[in-house]
């Protein structure tokens, strides 16, 4: 299996450290809903644990929830976006990072992403937080600014900037921040005292005094509580390389003295006429889209028509082809599975899809080869079954489940009427009947197996 690792920019032979994969995935800050670009990301890495799984690895998934310390510039300057929902809402920290976390769960599983393992939060990890912040300040990595705040001294650590390959001279900073040595040093723990913050209702008690923990830090403390000190993969978005995964490994690795994580996986954005932010306020919903008729699995269809390392355009016309060619790929899954004729002729459809999703999650090719199965002549309907229900576990579109569709008493009569009428061999009547359900908007389609219906 092969992954292309930001950290090398080439692709990788996968091989991982111990028997279980440990995969650790960045997961919302709750302080408003996840937008469709999020959930690009989200799709990503669900195929990307369906394909380890399929290729037989067991897989310990973690995904934290950010309800803390997330700033909207994702370095250190900018609002607190916990604040912004604050005084947005009236509410408190605790039942904003509540709500939007369970509405979060829930466009998830909408959407066929098989649930973390361990899916914690920030803010019940604080005092993990503050262990390995001690760690980092120990091994020498650290100082405390005039505002209190503890610094992450980046210019300690010799390979700073490695994922992102980080032109560090040519680099420029936003703000300017007289508290620091040098701008590209990061925020451990913000203090209450020095704090730019007013009204910031999350403290804690530190051994820096009463303050919060900044961004980053959460991530290193919560992947290497539940994976340990080395792991296998960590993902998420583009944006995450130059600053937010940045940061976690120099301080990651300050703490420990050893390599992290393995491979970096990282999702293209998904654009919609320039980037997509919920700070700047133009952002889609999941819910948008179904109040729209479209279905979740139409999105994540969508989304599977490009490898996650291109970047995807949102447009209501590709979303319309994505549902077409949904719609269309289930109705001959439907007729497969209701005519389940064997036909046994050798094919490599498994694989070139194996193939496929081996090649750095190919699943644009790999939908290609399931349709090239579903109309291959040679090939039985029971066989094409097995494909599907195969395919399905790695693309997760729900591929063999069809709504039931009912028909009324009078409907179910007249179908059962022509049957005995087809059965005791009066066609007459039985075409009379078919034209009368026809009329009626239902079509019926004879097999071996009896008569199938379905509506127009
Ligand atoms: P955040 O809540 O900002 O930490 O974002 C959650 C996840 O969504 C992260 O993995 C981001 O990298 C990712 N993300 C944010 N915006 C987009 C986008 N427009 N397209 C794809 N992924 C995104
Ligand atoms: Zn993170």
């Amino acid at each position: 299996m092969k992954l292309y690792n930001t950290l090398t920019r080439k692709k990788e032979e996968f091989k991982p450290i111990k028997k279980t994969v440990g995969l650790y995935t960045c997961g919302l800050t709750v302080y408003n809903y996840a937008h469709i670009g999020n959930l690009k990301t989200y799709i990503f890495e669900d195929i990307l644990k369906r394909v380890l799984l399929y290729n037989g690895y067991k897989v310990n998934h973690v995904m934290n929830i950010t309800d803390v310390g997330h700033l909207t510039s994702d370095e250190d300057t900018g609002e607190d976006k916990m604040d912004l929902a604050v005084k947005r809402e009236h509410k408190t920290p605790e039942q904003i990072a509540d709500f939007y976390t369970k509405e979060f769960l829930r466009d998830l599983k909408l959407l066929n992403i098989i649930p973390p393992d361990k899916t914690p939060k920030a803010t019940e990890h604080i005092k993990d937080m503050i262990n390995l912040i001690k760690k980092i300040e120990k091994n020498g990595y650290t100082y405390i600014g005039k505002n209190k705040n503890v610094y992450f001294d980046t210019s300690k650590v010799k390979d700073y900037g490695k994922l992102a390959k980080l032109k560090l001279n040519k680099q420029k900073t936003k703000e300017k921040d007289s508290n620091k040595k040098n701008q590209r040093d990061f925020v451990l723990w913000f203090s209450e005292t020095g704090s730019k913050f007013k009204d910031h209702l999350q403290v804690w008690d530190s051994p820096w005094g009463k303050g919060w923990p900044g961004w980053h830090i959460e991530c290193s403390a919560m992947s290497m509580k539940y994976l340990g000190d080395q792991f296998d993969i960590h993902c998420g978005g583009e944006d995450h390389i130059p600053v937010h995964h940045t940061n976690e490994i120099a301080q990651s690795e300050a703490a420990t003295g050893k390599q992290w994580v393995k491979y970096w996986l990282h999702g293209a954005f998904l654009v919609l006429k320039g980037k997509m932010s919920k700070s700047k306020g133009n952002f889609i919903r999941l819910q948008d889209l179904i109040g729209e008729g479209y279905s979740p699995m139409d999105y994540r269809y969508f989304v599977l028509t490009a490898q996650y390392r291109s970047t995807l355009k949102f447009t209501k016309e590709g979303l319309d082809s994505a549902k077409n060619s949904l719609e269309s790929l289930k109705n001959k899954i439907k007729e497969i599975k209701e005519n389940p004729i064997s036909k046994k002729t050798k094919n490599n459809y498994k694989k070139e899809f194996l193939n496929a999703i081996n090649d750095d999650l190919n699943i644009p090719i790999a939908l290609s080869i399931l349709w090239t199965a579903i109309k291959d002549n040679q090939l039985g309907n029971k066989e094409k079954l097995t494909l599907v229900k195969d395919f399905d576990k790695v693309l997760g579109l729900n591929l063999t489940e069809f709504k039931k569709e009912t028909i009324s008493k009078e409907i179910e009569e007249l179908i059962q009427k022509r049957e005995k009428a087809r059965k005791e061999k009066d066609f007459k009547s039985a075409d009379k009947i078919r034209n009368e359900l026809n009329k009626k908007g239902i079509i019926l389609e004879d097999s071996q197996n009896g008569v199938n219906w379905k509506k127009k």
